[in-house]
């Protein structure tokens, strides 16, 4: 029998325990007849670049990178994707001879489950997005890619919200920043809560009448019932979603980015909402 060539493939991170990936790559694997191993990396927290360097000597075709490498990830690879260098961080590294080539699959994700899974475009929308930090970040060229007639970031510490504003390249979306509390009186179509809250079961301090009529309110945090998803249930919000999908859905970019193959995503949420 001729030896059949496995690719082996990674997520590094640091706690790596939780992660989904494998179980979600395997299911793609499966469904597309694709060779693949993938499995966890948990890296020490000082040595994500010596990590990478190992996994390259033994062979790996690429990796899936997570808290709270995303940024070293970005400062490793030697090309980048113009949607990683917008980002700023990198969550999919493929190994390529001396090359590593770095990609930020999160945005892509995060708008293919609103629009296509979700089914709520967002061209024209008011969108707001709660949180500046690595997730946001990764979200915000694709999110104005998609021309909401508004986008407001909000964060805890104004200014880190201020810096991505800035930093965003010019598009003709009104793009503001501000904090939780200004958000008061404001109404939005979307309301994307980026921020890790929803990890430590903490309330965002947002007031009554967010939200406008048929609104969908995003968590990216996954497997549970957000403090941030209470609150728009009780601000009568019927469109409530969790980051599963966003996670499903950057895992199908960045499996189709090193295999060519699209996997469905359908079949592999439905596996993952019932285990
Ligand atoms: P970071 O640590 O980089 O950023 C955390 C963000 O949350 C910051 O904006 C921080 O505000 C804010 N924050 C944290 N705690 C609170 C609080 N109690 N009140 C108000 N703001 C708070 O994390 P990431 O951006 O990498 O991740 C954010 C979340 O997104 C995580 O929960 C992660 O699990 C999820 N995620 C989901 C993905 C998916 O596929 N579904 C993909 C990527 C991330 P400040 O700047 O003021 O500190």
């Amino acid at each position: 029998m001729p030896e059949v060539s496995v690719d082996r493939y990674a997520v590094i991170g640091h706690p790596v325990e939780h992660s989904k990936s494998p179980l979600i790559h395997a299911a793609f694997a499966q469904q597309t007849g694709q060779q693949i191993e993938y499995g966890k990396i948990l890296a020490p927290l000082d040595g994500f670049a010596a990590t990478v360097a190992s996994l390259r000597e033994q062979g790996y075709a690429g990796a899936n990178v997570t808290v709270p490498f995303k940024f070293e990830a970005y400062a490793l690879a030697t090309e980048l994707t113009e949607r990683a260098r917008v980002a700023g961080a990198v969550n999919t590294l493929s190994f390529k001879g001396s090359d590593i080539l770095g990609d930020n699959t999160d945005g892509v994700g995060l708008v293919r489950d609103i629009e296509h899974n979700l089914a709520v475009p967002l061209a024209g929308k008011r969108v707001l997005l709660l949180g500046a930090g690595g997730a946001a970040e990764g979200v915000l060229g694709p999110l104005l890619a998609t021309m909401p007639s508004r986008l407001c970031i909000a964060n805890r510490s104004v200014s880190k919200a201020e810096s991505m504003v800035a930093r965003a390249k010019p598009v003709d979306v009104l793009l503001e920043a501000c904090s939780f509390e200004a958000l008061a009186g404001q109404v939005f179509d979307v309301v994307i809560n980026a921020t890790s809250s929803g990890l430590s079961n903490e309330r965002l301090p947002l007031t009554a009448g967010l939200f406008a009529d048929g609104a969908l309110a995003y968590d990216m945090v996954y497997g549970r019932e957000t403090p941030f998803m209470q609150y728009a249930r009780e601000e009568g919000v019927r469109q409530i979603a969790d980051g599963l999908g966003m996670l499903v859905e950057q895992a199908a970019e960045a499996f189709y980015l090193w295999r060519q193959v699209r996997p469905q995503t359908a079949p592999v949420m439905t596996m993952m909402r019932a285990l």
